[in-house]
């Protein structure tokens, strides 16, 4: 999501999540140094992977800026996908499932609750699928569906890896999806509070979009005239908010695969068609057989950054979850975007953000959570 960061607040989230990893197993992995980048000499001393049987595991994010008490959001995500994968499914379907919980719950932007664009009607999604072995598939600029997760799974069952905008649209009609407005009340009223932003130039805004002329490239199908943009004196109608972001679950099974999947209502502030890195190959999320990783944030910055694809290299040279989601976060701060990042491996899982964030794991037959501790320690009931 486009906002201001200072880079000491950060530092304190980042140390903050790190800090409620504090109960999480010991990874099995060596530690990374952050500066290292010497595959064969890393790869030399990276252990074998362990026997199965694993231990089957979920984590769930509700994206970053999500307040930390939505925790229980993404414990009915976890519960979700472990029932998949309790039930024997396929990893990617108990994947997909807990994603399907993030996107029917208003709270989160991904499904119902998704992001308003600035002409105050649309709402474009993106999700993305992928597995262990190396299945992938995703949807762009999906409109007027309920589950765009759903829509990504079934993209996997394709010869295609992407669907984009109409024929995305269209293809989840193919199968029985109806039209479904995803917008809610509280999110046109966000989109309201952007509009005001926008016409009075806001200091507010990223400067990128402070700078960017985009009355000029205006491209939705609401004239701009209508949509009041142009109007010199604006009614305050809604205060601004930040939104929480993209939603994602990662899960392992007891043979040893690893799935993740993605869904976000992208950002707000975007011309029509804009694309984030959910469902970019490599960028948002990524599974190999060490690992899988999803992604939260500034989609312009995950993408420039692979980072997906690069977690996914960290965890080959045998650096812990822990280790590489606190490195997913350096490197996209770097670039001076907002990060969220959920990481699972054969042992154990972590999240690190730069913003508080919230994410919950457990491990199948399990009731010990890994998250924030929302209200002043208190776990959630
Ligand atoms: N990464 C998403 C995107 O850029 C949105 C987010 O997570 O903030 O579309």
């Amino acid at each position: 999501m486009p906002t201001s960061r200072s880079s000491l607040a950060g530092l304190a989230c980042l140390l903050a999540l790190s800090a409620c990893n504090g109960g999480a197993p010991s990874t099995g992995g060596a530690s990374s140094n952050a500066s290292t980048s010497n595959t064969a000499a890393s790869n030399a001393a990276v252990p074998p992977l362990p026997a199965t049987p694993w231990k089957p595991a979920a984590i769930a994010h509700g994206g970053v800026g999500s307040p930390p008490d939505r925790v229980d959001g993404c414990r009915r995500a976890v519960d979700a996908a472990l029932a998949v994968l309790e039930a024997g499914g396929d990893p990617v379907d108990a994947a997909a499932a807990g994603v399907v919980v993030l996107e029917d719950d208003p709270r989160f932007n991904a499904g119902t609750g998704s992001r308003v664009r600035i002409d105050g009607k649309t709402v474009q999604m993106d999700a993305s699928i992928m597995d262990s072995s190396g299945r992938f598939a995703a949807v762009a600029a999906i409109e007027a569906v309920k589950n765009p997760v759903k829509v990504a799974r079934a993209v996997l069952d394709t010869p295609h890896l992407l669907l984009a905008g109409d024929g995305a649209t269209r293809f989840a009609r193919t199968l029985g999806m109806p039209p479904y407005d995803p917008a809610t009340d509280e999110m046109r009223a966000k989109a309201r509070a952007l509009q005001d932003q926008l016409r009075r130039n806001d200091p507010a805004l990223p400067e990128r979009w402070r700078k960017f002329d985009w009355r000029k490239h205006y491209n939705f199908e609401t004239p701009i005239l209508e949509t009041g943009l142009e109007s010199p004196s604006p009614a305050r109608s809604a205060t601004p908010g930040r939104s929480t972001d993209t939603v994602g679950v990662a899960v392992r099974t007891v043979d040893g695969r690893f799935a993740v999947a993605l869904s976000t209502g992208g950002t707000s502030i975007t011309l029509r068609g804009r694309v984030g890195d959910v469902p970019i190959y490599g960028a948002g999320l990524f599974a190999g057989p060490r690992g899988a990783s999803a992604a939260t944030g500034e989609g312009e910055r995950i993408i420039e950054a692979a980072l997906a694809r690069e977690v996914n290299a960290w965890l080959e040279q045998g650096t812990s979850p822990d280790d590489a989601a606190r490195r997913a976060v350096d490197a996209v701060v770097r670039k001076k975007g907002d990060i969220g990042v959920i990481v699972i491996g054969p042992t154990t899982m972590a999240a690190a953000a730069n913003l508080p964030m919230a994410w919950a794991g457990r491990e199948s037959g399990s009731n010990a959570w890994l998250g924030p501790i929302p209200d002043g320690g208190k776990p959630p009931p």
